[in-house]
């Protein structure tokens, strides 16, 4: 099977489970290819619904880890996102798809992953990506505020900062917890509400507001 028959037969098991829900979310799957994103040795695992390795220790997401992020952002055409670790750039490129005439911040701490996701953008043309190598444990407050807000990375806890750089309806999706911990979800409004959207496994968030690198 070639990798867009892969890739379609992806989407739709992703459908069938709930995973996918919304057009845009899966029209934007279906246009950004994974396999620009991931070594040249994992390439014919780029449709298997599993996280893989990227270098300096670091994964791509499960897909299916990837499209319940992105359903749950709710982002729109316009949205202003801060994304932090950018790892490959596959989150970024797709969030970037669907706000296109938005703009999405992706913060990486580890420069090589930076510059190598700034090549798969400029691969795929995507222009409304800003590149910032980092650590964004504790947000980027020189763009903010952002509409949206999510982390690739688990954190010990909800930094504060990050929902002070939310706008006033702003969203934030953060994993907490070392390794296996909770995906969460803070909505910001007249008060803040706080959802726990169930178990993930991430690396975790190293900086400032993140764990230490010899944890
Ligand atoms: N979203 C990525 C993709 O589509 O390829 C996958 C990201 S990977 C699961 C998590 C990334 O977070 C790693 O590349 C890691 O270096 C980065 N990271 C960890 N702590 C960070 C921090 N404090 N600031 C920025 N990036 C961080």
């Amino acid at each position: 099977m070639d990798l867009e028959a892969k890739k379609e037969k992806l989407i739709k098991r992703l459908i069938k489970y709930g995973y996918l829900k919304s057009r845009e979310v899966i029209d934007a799957m279906r246009e950004i290819p994974r396999e620009v994103f991931i070594p040249k040795s994992q390439q014919k695992y780029a449709y298997d619904d599993i996280p893989l390795e990227i270098g300096y220790g670091q994964t791509i997401s499960a897909p299916h880890m990837v499209a319940i992020m992105l359903e749950a952002l709710k982002l729109k055409e316009n949205s202003k996102v801060l994304e932090i670790g950018t790892g490959t750039g596959y989150h970024a490129a797709l969030v970037a798809k669907i706000a296109n005439k938005g703009k999405v911040y992706t913060i990486e701490r580890i420069e090589e992953l930076a510059k190598k996701a700034e090549e798969n953008f400029k691969k795929l043309g995507i222009k409304n990506v800003k590149v910032i190598v980092g650590d964004g444990s504790l947000g980027l407050p020189t763009y903010a505020p952002y509409t949206h807000i999510y982390a690739t990375c688990s954190a010990p806890s909800i930094p504060t900062e990050l929902v002070e750089q939310l706008d006033k309806k702003g969203r934030l999706l953060i994993p907490v917890g070392r390794i296996y911990g909770e995906l969460w979800l803070v909505e910001k409004n007249e008060e803040i509400k706080k959802k726990n959207l169930g178990g993930c496994a991430f690396v975790p968030m190293i900086g400032k507001g993140g764990y230490d690198e010899k944890d």
